[in-house]
């Protein structure tokens, strides 16, 4: 089977890893640092804070954000369940923008229209998380000129960008935002088996997300506030969590972190035969705006919404593993429960009805890419055959 997606493991990776093993630390040691400082060093931020997923790098940026209950967190249906989740992690309330029909990504236009609403209603949101979906940067100008006349902070959920440009700068210099989220999970641009990152310009939001990665608790005489006991002293002082990056993982991502520019620009090149190739074809195809680089984390075509499922089952049966990216988070019986409903947000929702991702990641070979074109363009011919 040919996936979607997956991780591109070099020999460099494996001896990373294993000289970690042979090591005398396997969490916390010196590895996770200097892979948090190639990280910052990557993106631009003046400091990169690592955690074990993305996941968690999302609940420990809401809550240095100051999200918790009572808060208000906007994010947009079109992204996986763990963006809008980790907002519930903090006791807030999760309200949606619907997206943009081109780039997939926040609508300044739907935000634009839901803060005057808000502003009415007395229920303006503390927190905005746009999502850079399929690795193309939101339009973070817009939305952080919005964030910024009604008061609410900026967060970035850049879990498919790493790599990407957003006009101004790399994603995750924070631009617009006061941090950016990565994940490392295996299907991302660079991975750490499991593991997250934190991109913040702000030492006080890199201190306090630290803090919180590892129990609330602080070794730093320095920021104690009892007297310090002695070498064995620590303190908690908030409730924090185990959210640690080992260092096994780390030497992983330190290691990928190298290829960084050479996964995006192999991405990058796919993505662009995709283009020429499937133009003929009848589908939407992705766009990029000008001034913005994406960093193809997916190549999601728009397929009649008639044959989408016959279409996905028939390629998944010629070994080619498409997928759908989202389902609208609002969409799910869980949130469902929560009060949203069907119509609620139609862009996302037409875009769900014809998301196709196909294959693609470094290792996928042109001859594979060559497979998956051929047979989309026989499905394509038998489609229309059909009408
Ligand atoms: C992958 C992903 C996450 C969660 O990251 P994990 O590392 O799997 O916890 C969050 N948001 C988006 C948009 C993602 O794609």
């Amino acid at each position: 089977m040919i996936p979607y997606g997956r991780q591109d493991i070099a020999e460099a990776d494996i001896a990373a890893v294993v000289a970690v093993l042979r090591s005398d630390v396997l969490t916390q040691g010196p590895v996770g640092p200097r892979f948090e400082a190639a990280a910052a060093a990557a993106t631009g931020a003046a400091h990169g804070v690592a955690v074990s997923s993305g996941t968690a790098a999302l609940h420990l940026a809401y809550l240095a954000a100051g999200i918790g209950p009572g808060s208000r967190v906007w994010t947009v249906p079109n992204s996986f369940v763990a963006t809008a989740n980790a907002a519930l992690y903090c006791g807030a309330t999760v309200d949606f923008v619907d997206i943009d029909p081109v780039t997939r990504t926040m609508a300044p236009a739907a935000l634009a229209l839901k803060l005057e609403q808000a502003e009415r209603d007395g229920c303006l949101p503390d927190l905005i998380v746009p999502v850079h979906f399929a690795g193309l940067p939101a339009a973070m100008a817009e939305i952080a000129a919005l964030a910024a006349r009604y008061g609410a902070t900026v967060v970035e959920d850049a879990c498919h960008a790493l790599g990407a440009h957003d006009g101004t700068a790399p994603v995750g210099a924070c631009s617009y935002s006061a941090m950016t989220v990565f994940s490392l999970h295996p299907v991302k641009i660079i991975t750490a088996g499991e593991g997250g990152l934190v991109a913040t310009n702000d030492a006080r939001l890199a201190a306090r997300l630290r803090l919180l990665r590892s129990h609330g608790i602080t070794r730093d005489p320095a920021e104690m506030t009892l007297p310090c006991d002695g070498p064995w002293f620590y303190e908690q002082q908030a409730l924090g969590f185990n959210y640690r990056l080992t260092d096994i993982q780390a030497a992983l991502g330190l290691s990928q972190i190298g290829r960084l520019g050479a996964f995006v620009a192999r991405r990058t090149a796919l993505a662009a035969r995709y283009d020429r190739a499937l133009a003929g074809l009848g589908l939407g195809l992705p766009r990029v705006p000008a001034g913005l680089a994406s960093a193809w984390h997916l190549y999601v075509v728009d397929w009649p919404p008639a044959s989408r499922a016959e279409a996905l089952v028939a390629l998944r049966q010629a070994g080619i593993g498409v997928n759908v990216h989202y389902i609208p988070i609002h969409l799910q019986p869980f949130w469902r429960a929560r009060g949203f409903a069907p119509g609620q947000f139609p862009v996302a929702e037409r875009h769900y009805a014809g998301a196709l991702s196909l294959p693609l990641y470094p290792r996928l070979s042109d001859d594979e890419q060559g497979f998956v074109i051929a047979q989309l363009g026989a499905l394509c011919q038998a489609v229309k055959a059909a009408e």
